[in-house]
């Protein structure tokens, strides 16, 4: 339970129809109140002590809970170097019952957590990732973080490490288009303590935790090029799709989600006939055989089935708590098609 201002926020299990993406602003007042009576009712009651408990026990989620879930899931040991992850605004003690995850930060999201009063901001981009000199209202990222402070809102952001993770950014990406024999486009091993499920080294126990960087596997029928990238278009909402060579079927694919350039060759050498990622310059799609095809989808297009996952997993592993899927599409990149002039 947290409170905040004047009214408590109650969690789903509670308030059945919270579960609705985007709840009627009226709905929550009302329900706040009706809960509120609840409290009151059960706190002057007297022998009721034991069902307060499990009441209020129930609500008692803070930051470090979730914190503590992803680094079972995606540990922030794992993330690039050059990266920013982890409780980037809060405090870890700060109590959390509705969550609003997100691919970006924008300032529509923060809109949008500050009028659902979540408590808690799950993105995978990080708000924080250049050094900052100063927070204040008059630069976009500063007034991000004076208006979430302001509201007592946090954020938390697993970027590199949910790339890095079993299941994580590139897994998504493969489930979404519909490939099957999944398994990590390249590896990396890493200490995982068997104690604990982290992966701090400590004790004697060991096991190796794998993670890695992209996903390879393969459509379960071989498609052509045009099918397959149809199935692509539709499949991650693509409003355009920039993409070289012309391979006579496609059945073996790898895929990035994000900037995954540096991984074109592996792709190569594992015998891809296609490779999915984003953020692709001009020379790299010169990729050297008209056999493999390079796709760039999209950063947001390529990323942003990871946002329903990571619902997905907090709502399993949280039932108490409410999470949302933001409704604000963040994707900074329009589309603009226009008639070839004639040459
Ligand atoms: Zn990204």
């Amino acid at each position: 339970m947290v409170w905040k201002g004047k009214s408590f926020i109650c969690p789903r299990k509670m308030l059945p129809f919270f579960s609705d993406q985007k709840a009627d602003s009226d709905q929550y007042r009302v329900s706040k109140q009706r809960h509120f009576l609840q409290i009151r009712f059960c706190l002057r009651r007297p022998g009721i002590r034991a069902e307060r408990g499990l009441l209020l026990g129930n609500m008692s989620h803070t930051y470090r809970h979730i914190l503590e879930y992803l680094e079972e899931w995606a540990p922030q040991s794992t993330k690039l170097e050059y990266d920013n992850v982890g409780l980037l605004v809060g405090s870890e003690d700060h109590e959390v019952s509705r969550i609003l995850a997100c691919l970006d930060v924008t300032p529509e999201v923060v809109e949008e957590a500050v009028a659902m009063e979540a408590d808690l901001i799950v993105a995978h981009h990080p708000l924080i990732f250049r050094k900052l000199s100063r927070i204040t209202p008059s630069d976009t990222t500063g007034s991000l973080i004076y208006r979430l402070i302001k509201n007592d809102i946090g954020v938390l952001a697993a970027h590199t490490n949910l790339d890095a993770a079993p299941g994580g950014v590139s897994f998504v990406l493969a489930d979404r288009l519909g490939l099957i024999e999944v398994h990590f486009l390249a590896t990396e091993e890493q200490p995982k303590s068997l104690r604990n499920g982290g992966n701090s080294g400590a004790g004697p126990a060991r096991a190796v935790r794998q993670t890695g960087f992209g996903a390879i596997g393969k459509l379960p029928e071989p498609m052509d090029v045009s099918g397959f990238l149809d199935l692509v278009g539709e499949r991650l909402g693509s409003s355009g799709i920039r993409c070289s060579g012309n391979p006579s079927t496609i059945h073996k694919v790898a895929v990035c989600g994000g900037a995954g350039s540096s991984l074109v060759d592996e792709a190569r050498r594992q015998g891809a006939d296609a490779y999915i990622t984003a953020d692709l310059k001009y020379h790299e799609f010169f990729s050297g055989s008209d056999a493999f095809l390079l796709v760039d989808a999209g950063h947001y297009e390529s990323e942003v089935p990871v946002v329903k996952a990571l619902c997905d997993r907090l709502r399993d592993r949280f039932p108490d708590l409410e999470v949302h899927h933001t409704a604000v599409d963040t994707n900074p990149v329009r589309y603009v098609f226009q008639e070839q002039p004639q040459k």
